[in-house]
């Protein structure tokens, strides 16, 4: 299906139909499979024959899931998790050994750094940190040991945006990976594999989703690094993606492509009217004009995404009475939902980092984060109205 659109992929890629002929995709709810005969079980555990064995490893739904992604990001692969950090856990557990070294962009998710520090290095993987926008940062962070580079762009939250192709030829001069977490703009707005990156990973929970039902992850990229090295620590270890998931996931990529063009019309539309507004001190969306950024963004988006971060006066007391003040909005630390959801990221999504790291990743005590949804942009912004009221300026 290669040659087709991105909307045509997100309902169509993926499909086979069973025998009784079903229109929409199924929901495989087995643990395991049967086997015609004891040679036959016997095959499938050589994998001399292909075909399903025990649902740790592959379903049908999972599966369908899977080669959807695969084909609306143009990977080879991708293999599907039970959460967006299993995602990263899994590809960090399959690439790297004891002694390797990873270049991490430091405007990252909150929990990846938790990941990384807390825990990969206990492993002796080692990790350096550097701003996603600084191309001479990532090429002096390298060393012998270098493996893979991880960034997110547009960044959470603050959309800083690091430029996928200068990124990932500094990395191919030297043998390094890069992996490149699309949760924010999706395959719908941006492509990694097609500025160079060699991995690419989702959380589902947000935008695949879209609706704010089920937790749940995804790594692409080729067939040997995703559909052999990280398919297989998947199998051993189990951090897998439920046919239930998948299937709401499949429902919520069929409407990827609608759902992120008018998200990212609204959020531009309330990004624009809060830059006017005297209790907000600076707005951070990549669609603006005052974005440092925004022709690189254009170049490898094509659209911002549903993301507005921006800070008000009075610190943690002025973030804190405008998340009260509002009443449409959720509060709540997610994202990627068709209902419009706001955050304090330092007291929230950021609060496991120390404050040092979060000061590096310019997440201030005045930061919110809205993630603009699809209600009514007049609603939007008269409780957004609500908050800057409650601030009093
Ligand atoms: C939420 C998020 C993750 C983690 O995904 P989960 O599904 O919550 O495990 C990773 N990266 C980014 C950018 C995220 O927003």
């Amino acid at each position: 299906m290669s040659d087709y659109q991105l909307a045509t992929l997100a309902v169509r890629a993926g499909q086979v139909r069973s025998p009784e002929g079903e229109h929409s995709e199924p929901i495989f709810t087995t643990s395991s499979y049967v086997f015609s005969s004891a040679a036959e079980a016997a095959a499938r555990f050589a994998e001399t024959s292909k075909g399903n064995i025990y649902s740790r490893f592959t379903n049908p739904t999972v599966r369908c899931f899977e080669e959807r992604l695969a084909a609306m990001e143009g990977g080879a692969a991708c293999v599907a998790t039970g959460s967006g950090m299993a995602a990263i856990l899994a590809t960090c557990m399959a690439l790297m050994k004891a002694g390797d070294h990873i270049v991490c962009s430091d405007s990252v998710f909150g929990s990846t750094i938790a990941l990384l520090n807390r825990y990969l290095v206990k492993f002796g993987v080692e990790v350096t940190y550097v701003r996603p926008d600084d191309n001479e940062a990532w090429r002096r962070a390298i060393r012998p040991n270098t493996r893979l580079f991880f960034l997110e762009t547009p960044s959470n939250p603050l959309a800083v945006i690091a430029d996928i192709r200068a990124i990932a030829d500094i990395a191919h001069e030297r043998g390094v990976l890069l992996a490149v977490d699309n949760c924010f703009c999706t395959s719908a707005l941006q492509r990694p594999f097609d500025h160079g990156a060699d991995l690419v990973i989702h959380s589902a929970t947000k935008f695949l989703d879209g609706q704010g039902r089920c937790v749940g992850g995804a790594v692409v990229g080729n067939a040997e690094t995703v559909g052999k090295e990280v398919f297989g620590f998947i199998r051993s270890a189990g951090p897998s993606m439920s046919p239930f998931n998948a299937w709401v996931f499949l429902k919520g990529l069929e409407t990827l492509d609608l759902r992120m063009r008018a998200h990212s019309a609204a959020a531009l539309e309330i990004a624009t009217w809060l830059e006017q507004q005297p209790a907000v001190r600076k707005v951070y969306y990549a669609g603006l004009e005052s974005h440092p950024q925004r022709a690189l963004a254009r170049r490898q988006q094509s659209g911002c995404g549903g993301i507005v971060a921006f800070e008000v006066d009075q610190e943690r007391a002025g973030a804190w009475a405008f998340i009260d003040a509002t009443r449409l909005m959720s509060i709540t630390a997610n994202l990627g939902d068709t209902k419009t959801t706001i955050t304090h990221p330092a007291t929230t999504t950021h609060s496991r980092i120390t404050p040092q790291e979060r000061d590096r990743a310019g997440i201030r005590e005045g930061l919110l984060r809205i993630s603009v949804g699809l209600e009514h942009i007049d609603d939007l912004k008269a409780d957004i109205q609500r908050g800057l009221n409650a601030i009093g300026k």
